[in-house]
């Protein structure tokens, strides 16, 4: 079991990435704080643990408040003494995220405040967690649009995506002598509620797909396995990477037909 012994945090683990991050770490070993805004979506994510013999608590936080963020990690080391894995995983795309012209000022900083500063929060609360433990993993979910510019313009979404890459790299450099490591997954598109949504027409998806070398979404498992290897040992001496899970589409100029 490659995380026997330690305490993860999983914030968004109520659905998608978080959700199948939680019940993978959980299988390997690790004690899983389950945290999330929707309360009975993250009690199922906590019991589907529980279910399959693992151990698991919930805790309801809005990672775009300090308050609710420092209370998460007091949960994880109340709870279960320790806190060795915080994943900064939550976050949303909003409907109205347009252009710069359409987008309203509201949606750019309701996207920020969770997207950018619930990441912030994390570190904030999460590291001297950390720290006490002697050290551990923090990954932060961006995406490849922090890397690449996309003509399905969300620019508040995007630019929310691309501080998380610059804030990852900062404090891995800031921890590294601590044995803290901190690592960006910049997951592909999606086959998750979150993106479906937002590309809601087959046209929109099949615009997104001609970019992907793979030529398919990506699936939250794929991302989970993945967040595993950044969470685990296995990456003793990874930090500060942006680890792009993305069906080739950031290596990508023209894609097979
Ligand atoms: P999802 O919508 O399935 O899950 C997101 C979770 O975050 C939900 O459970 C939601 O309740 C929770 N959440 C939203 N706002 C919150 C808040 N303020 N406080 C606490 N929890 C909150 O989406 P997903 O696809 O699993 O996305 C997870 C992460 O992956 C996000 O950061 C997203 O931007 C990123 N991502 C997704 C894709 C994709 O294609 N789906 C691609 C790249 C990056």
């Amino acid at each position: 079991m490659r995380l026997e012994g330690k305490v993860a945090l999983i914030t968004g683990a109520a659905s998608g990435i978080g959700r199948e991050s939680a019940l993978l770490f959980a299988a390997e070993g690790a004690r899983v704080v389950v945290a999330d805004l929707l309360a009975d979506r993250a009690e199922e994510t906590t019991q589907q643990i529980v279910a399959a013999g693992g151990e698991a608590s919930c805790v309801i936080a809005d990672v775009s408040r300090g308050a609710d963020c420092e209370g998460m990690v007091r949960h994880a080391e109340e709870r279960f003494g320790r806190l060795d894995v915080l994943f900064n995983n939550a976050g949303i795309m909003d409907a109205r995220d347009g252009d710069a012209q359409e987008t309203e000022e509201a949606t750019w900083d309701r996207t920020m405040a969770i997207n950018l500063k619930g990441v912030f929060f994390g570190c904030k609360y999460g590291i001297p967690a950390l720290r006490r433990a002697g050290g551990g993993s923090v990954i932060n979910t961006a995406s490849f649009v922090a890397l690449l510019g996309a003509a399905t313009p969300q620019l508040a979404y995007t630019a929310s995506k691309g501080g998380v890459l610059a804030m990852t790299r900062e404090l891995a450099v800031l921890h590294a002598r601590e044995n803290i490591r901190v690592n960006a997954l910049c997951p592909g598109p999606l086959r998750t509620e979150l993106l479906m949504n937002f590309l809601d027409s087959e046209e929109k998806r099949q615009r997104r797909l001609v970019h992907v070398p793979m030529g398919r979404f990506g699936e939250a498992s794929e991302m989970a396995r993945s967040a595993l290897f950044l969470a685990s040992d296995d990456s003793s001496y990874t930090t500060g990477a942006t680890f792009s899970v993305d069906g080739g589409i950031t290596a990508a100029y023209v894609t097979p037909e």
